[in-house]
């Protein structure tokens, strides 16, 4: 079989050779030893989601941790998956994460040297690739039709064998020039496959870096390497790719493991060393008691878009994809509170590879903990940014107010036990919404032991004793007083003692004024509210309540 002709006969305009771009194009990289080069490939699909950010929080810190390069590969080989506008999300959604790549796609373009990083507009290098491999007798024109396969596959059900195409079933594997010739004059559409020398008993050992030693079956199909478009399918560009791009490490889900051989052996095949794999665990859940994967359809919170919309701040979901990703993470942090997170060294060792638990409480715990220690004009600068892509009516709210708001957001932030009461956007401003009129609504009713015309008793009671220069202490006095001479025990513990003697304590009259004023039953401490608020206002609300 002349497979130099067959090839030439396939791809006529291809001239390029395998160590052209090896030698011109993409030369190994002049990096320093250990230095890792990885990647992050998604697909346009429109739906940027944890899964890829999980992943490329890995990439970023074994390029980073290393002084290596991350890049940006757009895997855009699917039409019928692009999505418009969706390469445009992938970048700024990274981006609000702060993942900073040093090579690959960008909105103004791309940068790096080892691109295209579109694959769309690789296809000439995957043909010279798929040319050599014909040239060598390992790949060759297919021009089967959908229903001869369909055909084959029942054959094969009938006689309880594996599907697929392969071996014996392989119609097309020995196809003469001129058969192809003749289905070349017909204009027939024809894949190009790989051909595969590998069994169905054959086993080979390969070491994942977050999951061991493997034993795996090899391959033993003749997987399709270029559709009836030419265009490369995954197995194909991700060899080519990353062997071009000269990527030391693949980190990608562990819904890849089961095409690993079909890698593997194509990797082989051209003389090329694999890459270091790392298959990275799916992120579950807990539902109902027990742990399932997280789901497009079902659960929002996988989506990218769910925290941006939301307004977390990307330093809170950074610290927490890391204590899903290394198990030493949440000790480290405990004995380096204060430290960078960039300075916690991020191993694959520690990684699960029984699936990573994501949990959206925790992250809004962290949350708490990470926005307390960011300055209080930073987390105003955030929520104003937000605001603008997010909530537009509270622009004008948020720019008028910006003193009121900080005041408002610092209440009990400070001291040896701050208030950790910030999650994400959209709560931040709801948790300081009161303070404007046109938010400002009854949430939270009265204790029980009290009722509407009590509460307005108390309310006026407050109201005449009210005296805005009073300090936090001069003021609760006040409040005490009012408890006694309404019938509540001034003192909690007084009330606990003896709870017949009285209404109720003072706890209860000041959730009154706390419920009137702010229209919730808890908040930070109240005077320092009030003195936010000014005095008018004060007065107003607990008017209103007396009317
Ligand atoms: N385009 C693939 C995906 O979105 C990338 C997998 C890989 O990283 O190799 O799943």
């Amino acid at each position: 079989m002349n497979y130099k002709k067959l090839a030439d006969m396939l791809f006529p305009n291809i001239n390029t050779t395998i160590s052209y771009y090896e030698e011109k194009v993409f030369p190994i990289r002049n990096l320093k030893t250990g230095a890792k080069v990885t990647r992050l490939g998604p697909s346009p699909t429109g739906f940027i989601h944890l899964g890829n950010l999980y992943g490329a929080f890995v990439d970023e810190r074994l390029a980073h941790q290393s002084e290596g390069v991350f890049m940006l590969r757009i895997e855009d080989t699917d039409e019928k998956r692009k999505v418009e506008g969706a390469v445009e999300t992938i970048i700024s959604s990274l981006k609000y994460f702060g993942l900073n790549f040093d090579e690959g796609a960008t909105i103004d373009g791309e940068k790096g040297s080892y691109g295209p990083y579109f694959q769309s507009n690789r296809v000439e290098i995957y043909q010279c690739v798929a040319k050599y491999m014909i040239e060598q007798g390992r790949a060759y024109p297919c021009f089967c039709t959908e229903e001869e396969l369909e055909e084959v596959r029942k054959l094969q059900e009938a006689e309880s064998v594996n599907t697929g195409y392969y071996g014996k079933w392989a119609k097309d594997r020995d196809i003469t020039v001129e058969e192809v010739q003749a289905h070349l004059d017909n204009n027939d559409s024809f894949v190009i496959r790989f051909k595969s020398n590998g069994t169905t008993e054959g086993i080979f050992e390969i070491e994942d870096a977050i999951r061991g030693k493997l034993q795996i079956h090899e391959n033993y199909q003749d997987a399709v390497i270029l559709k009836t478009n030419g265009i490369p399918t995954y197995h194909f560009a991700h060899v080519v790719d990353d062997h071009f791009m000269r990527v030391t490490h693949v980190v990608r889900g562990e819904e890849w493991l089961s095409t690993l051989p079909i890698h593997y052996e194509i990797f082989k095949t051209l003389g090329w060393d694999t890459p270091i794999y790392c298959h990275t665990a799916h992120l579950m859940k807990m539902d109902n008691g027990s742990k399932r994967k997280l789901s497009k359809r079902k659960d929002p919170e996988l989506g990218l878009g769910y925290y941006m919309d939301l307004g977390y701040h990307p330093a809170a979901v950074r610290e927490y994809l890391l204590t899903i990703l290394n198990s030493n993470f949440e000790e480290w942090r405990i004995n380096n509170p204060d430290s960078n997170i960039d300075d916690f060294e991020f191993t694959l060792e520690k990684m699960s590879n029984s699936g990573a638990l994501f949990d959206l409480d925790k992250l809004n715990n962290i949350s708490k903990d990470i926005l307390v220690k960011i300055p209080v004009e930073e987390i105003y600068d955030f929520l104003m940014k937000w605001s603008i892509g997010h909530k537009t009516e509270i622009i004008d709210i948020l720019n008028k107010n910006k003193s009121e708001v900080m005041k408002l957001l610092s209440v009990g932030r400070s001291g040896d036990k701050p208030r950790k009461d910030l999650m994400y956007c959209e709560q931040i401003f709801e948790f300081i919404s009161y303070f404007f009129d046109e938010y400002f609504e009854i949430a939270d009713k009265y204790p029980d032991n009290i009722d509407e015309a009590e509460a307005k008793k108390l309310l006026q009671a407050y109201l005449n004793t009210y005296n805005h220069n009073d300090n936090q202490s001069e003021w609760f006095d006040k409040i005490r007083i009012i408890a006694e001479e309404n019938g509540y025990a001034a003192k909690p513990k007084d009330y606990k003692k003896n709870p017949d003697m009285y209404k109720g304590h003072v706890g209860d009259v000041s959730s009154v004024i706390r419920i009137a004023i702010i229209g919730r039953a808890t908040s930070p401490d109240i005077w320092e509210i009030q003195q936010i608020m000014g005095e008018k206002k004060v007065r107003e609300r607990i008017e209103k309540q007396l009317i």
